[in-house]
């Protein structure tokens, strides 16, 4: 999934369904550029640790549907659900084998 696409999906509000979860998502008003850090060192890791702190004032249940969102998509990088692709990987795994 493209970054574009991200944008078109966490951030619209054009859903049909009234209780859509991303009518919920603490990210709405955010710029999407932040869920997107570039690298895994220095300033990167300081944004992934912000995406990660707006991720944290959603509800748990919108981060439960957000996380199954990007695994369904097969989102193999940014932050979703206050995770990055390899902590979603992990968890996605984790709840599959409990
Ligand atoms: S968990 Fe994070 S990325 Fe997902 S909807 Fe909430 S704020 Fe947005």
């Amino acid at each position: 999934m493209s970054r574009h696409s991200f944008r078109n999906t966490t951030n619209r509000l054009d859903t049909t369904g009234g209780d859509d979860w991303r009518h919920h998502s603490a990210c709405r008003d955010e710029d999407a550029e932040l869920f997107w850090p570039v690298g895994t060192t220095g300033p990167a890791l300081r944004q992934a640790e912000r995406a990660k702190a707006v991720c944290r004032r959603c509800p748990l249940w919108v981060q439960q549907e957000c996380l199954n969102f990007a695994v369904e998509q097969r989102i193999d990088d940014g932050i979703f659900a206050g995770m990055d692709a390899k902590e979603r990987s992990h968890a996605y795994a984790n709840r599959a084998a409990a």
